[in-house]
């Protein structure tokens, strides 16, 4: 089913983020714990694309996986910046033959290596790139692509991003989704200015649970994402004990997806990190709510 049929649907949902593993080992590990997160059957399940190494296989495999086997509807991730024409085509190629129907179009983060390099006859500069390719390629993908309420970290500035924005959403992307936040007037901000920019496909806002002290520095250097005073309160007080610190990042988390709902979003989507046991309790929490 495409991303955004399940979006256009009346009533609340939730959607989860999983990620493929990172070496050959860790594959069956990795493989477990995204099966459990989709037997808990949220909307639909997106699978992160890692360019490095040799693993970039897995996200199709996971995604198909838990496609056929949990009959739970996939988004498969896809970067560009780092590849050939040849590598990306032939990644488009697998997805068409898997059946995959809907794909995340990244530009990815440009590799330490090939910083400050002259990149005016890179193949792919931008996700716009990709979408162009996806489009090009005569399958009927559903695009979803990436956005930032706090403003992608190497823009100059918000209208400058806003407008590259609409660039990729008039190519083709039919949905976004948001970098984490942890205050959501930052997204509620932001949605106004994209909607008066003439964006209107719909934007499913991206939810990371903190649930390790140590998880913290992680997602700011990521993301830069600002942390509310109340946010900051939580860690100080918690950060230093693995339970609590748990389970005051899950009600967090909770909290701010019910104050979304509660504001006319209908699907928020929660970076799990592969928590089965996270994505569970969040489940829980909203249940009377989702119904
Ligand atoms: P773009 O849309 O290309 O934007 C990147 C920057 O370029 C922005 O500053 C934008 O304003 C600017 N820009 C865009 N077009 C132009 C133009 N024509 N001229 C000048 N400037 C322009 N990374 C992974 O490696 N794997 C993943 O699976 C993955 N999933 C993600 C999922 C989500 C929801 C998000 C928010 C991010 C994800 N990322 C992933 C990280 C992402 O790859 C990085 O944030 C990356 O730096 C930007 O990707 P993008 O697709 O947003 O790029």
């Amino acid at each position: 089913m495409k991303i955004t049929e399940l979006l256009a649907r009346d009533g609340l949902s939730l959607s989860f983020e999983v990620f493929p593993p990172k070496t050959d080992t860790a594959f069956e590990s990795v493989k477990a714990a995204t099966e459990e997160i989709a037997d808990l059957h949220p909307a639909f399940i997106s699978v992160t694309y890692g360019a490095g190494g040799g693993t970039s296989q897995y996200t199709l495999e996971i995604a198909k996986t838990i496609k056929e086997a949990h009959g739970v509807p996939t988004l498969a991730h896809l970067t560009c910046v780092s590849s050939t024409r040849e590598t990306v085509r032939a990644r488009i190629a697998d997805m068409k033959a898997a059946g995959i129907e809907n794909v995340m179009a990244l530009r990815g983060d440009i590799p330490a290596d090939m910083q400050g390099m002259d990149r005016s006859n890179w193949p792919y500069r931008y996700a716009v790139d990709l979408v162009r390719e996806l489009k090009e390629s005569g399958a009927d993908f559903c695009i979803g692509g990436a956005c930032y309420p706090e403003v992608h970290p190497e823009s100059p500035h918000q209208k400058e991003d806003i407008r590259y924005l609409k660039e990729k959403v008039d190519a083709g992307v039919e949905f976004l989704t948001t970098q984490m936040f942890f205050d959501n007037n930052l997204l509620y901000n932001f949605l106004y200015k994209i909607r008066e920019a003439g964006i209107t496909v719909p934007v499913v806002p991206g939810i990371m649970p903190i649930t390790a002290g140590n998880q913290v520095a992680r997602a700011i250097q990521l993301s830069g994402s600002f942390m509310p005073r109340r946010f900051v309160s939580l860690v100080d007080k918690f950060g230093s004990n693995p339970a609590a610190m748990k389970q005051a990042g899950i009600a967090y988390a909770t909290d701010q997806i019910i104050d979304l709902y509660a504001n006319g979003i209908k699907n928020v989507h929660v970076y799990t990190m592969n928590k089965p046991d996270v994505a569970r309790k969040i489940l829980e929490n909203l249940s009377e709510i989702l119904g």
